[in-house]
C-alpha cells in the first residue's frame, strides 16, 4: 500500500481517547475502489510534517475511509538539506520530467522562472494554470516516492526578480562557462550545510549577465564536467548529487512496523 497525505486537521480524538484518522476525496476513493482496502487493513500516513502513524481502517467507503492511529513516529524520509531548484522552464515535457524526477530524487522546493534564452515561454495569464498544473505532478511524484512532505513549486517567476531571491542562502549556479569551481569543491567548504539553492538555466542556457547577476547576490558558479548536459539533466544530477554528498541518500531503519502489503 502506498504512503498516504494528510492534512494533520484529519487526525482526531476518537471513543476512548485513540486518535484517529479521516480520509476524504480521492484517496478515498482510490483506497476503496482501487486498491480495495477493507476495515482491518493497515495503511501508513504521513501528515507532512514529519509524523508517521500506521493506521488500521475501521471504514471503508469510496467517500470516506477512518482508521484508528496504531502506532505513530518520525518519518525519516525526508533528507536533511533542503534543496531549492531554480529552474528556467523547459520546454514541453522536459519541465514535467525536472519536476517528477527532481521529486522523487528528495528537492524540497521548486521555483520556476523565465531567462533571456527561455523557449517556452508562457503568458502571463497562464503563470498560475501552469503552478497548478506542475504542482499536481509533484504531488503525485511525492506520494508515489514515499516522500514525508510535498514539495512547493513557487509561483513562476521573471528573471531580474531571480538574483534578488537567493535572499543570503547558499546557492549554487550550474554553468558550463564555469573553467576552475567544481561541485565537489563548492560542497566540500561547507560541511553540513542545512539547505541550498540550486540554479539551472534554459535550453540555450544562461547569458554572461545572467550567471554574473546571480554571482553578484552570492551564488557560486560550478561545473558539472566537460560535457554539456541537457538542462533537463543538470537539475536532477545536481540535487542527486548534492544528497549524496551530505549523507542524505542512505538507508534509514524503518520506524513503523510494515503491513505486510
Ligand atoms: N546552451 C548551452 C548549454 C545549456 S545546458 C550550450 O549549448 O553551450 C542547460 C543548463 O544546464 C545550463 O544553463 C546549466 O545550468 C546546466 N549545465 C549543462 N551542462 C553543464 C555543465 N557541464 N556544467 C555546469 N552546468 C551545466
Amino acid at each position: 500500500m502506498p504512503k498516504f497525505f494528510i492534512d494533520p486537521s484529519a487526525l482526531s480524538v476518537g471513543d476512548g481517547g485513540q486518535q484517529q484518522v479521516t480520509i476524504e476525496g480521492a484517496d478515498a476513493h482510490h483506497l476503496a475502489r482501487v486498491l480495495r482496502a477493507k476495515p482491518g487493513d493497515r495503511i501508513t500516513v504521513t501528515d507532512g510534517q514529519g509524523n508517521l502513524y500506521a493506521v488500521e481502517l475501521t471504514t471503508v467507503t469510496p467517500e470516506t475511509v477512518r482508521g484508528a492511529v496504531r502506532q505513530a513516529g518520525p518519518d525519516h524520509t525526508e533528507p536533511a538539506v533542503k534543496i531549492t531548484l531554480f529552474q528556467s522552464i523547459l520546454k514541453g515535457e522536459k519541465m514535467d520530467w525536472v519536476l517528477q524526477k527532481g521529486t522523487e530524487i528528495g528537492i524540497t522546493a521548486f521555483v520556476p522562472f523565465l531567462s533571456a534564452r527561455t523557449i517556452a515561454r508562457p503568458a502571463p495569464h497562464q503563470f498560475v494554470k501552469k503552478q497548478e498544473r506542475w504542482q499536481k505532478i509533484v504531488a503525485a511524484a511525492a506520494k508515489q516516492s514515499g516522500r514525508g512532505l510535498i514539495p512547493t513549486v513557487h509561483p513562476v517567476t521573471v528573471w531580474p526578480e531571480i538574483p534578488l531571491k537567493l535572499a543570503g542562502q547558499f546557492t549554487l549556479v550550474a554553468w558550463e562557462g564555469e573553467t576552475t569551481c567544481s561541485l565537489r569543491q563548492a560542497l566540500s567548504a561547507r560541511p553540513g550545510l542545512a539547505a541550498a539553492q540550486v540554479v539551472i538555466g534554459p535550453e540555450g542556457g544562461f547569458t554572461s549577465d545572467e550567471v554574473a547577476a546571480l554571482v553578484h547576490h552570492g551564488a557560486v558558479a560550478v561545473s558539472l564536467g566537460p560535457r554539456i548536459l541537457r538542462a533537463e539533466t543538470a537539475g536532477p544530477l545536481t540535487a542527486g548529487l548534492l544528497l549524496y554528498h551530505y549523507g542524505a541518500l542512505e538507508p534509514v531503519p524503518s520506524t513503523l512496523p510494515s503491513n505486510g502489503k
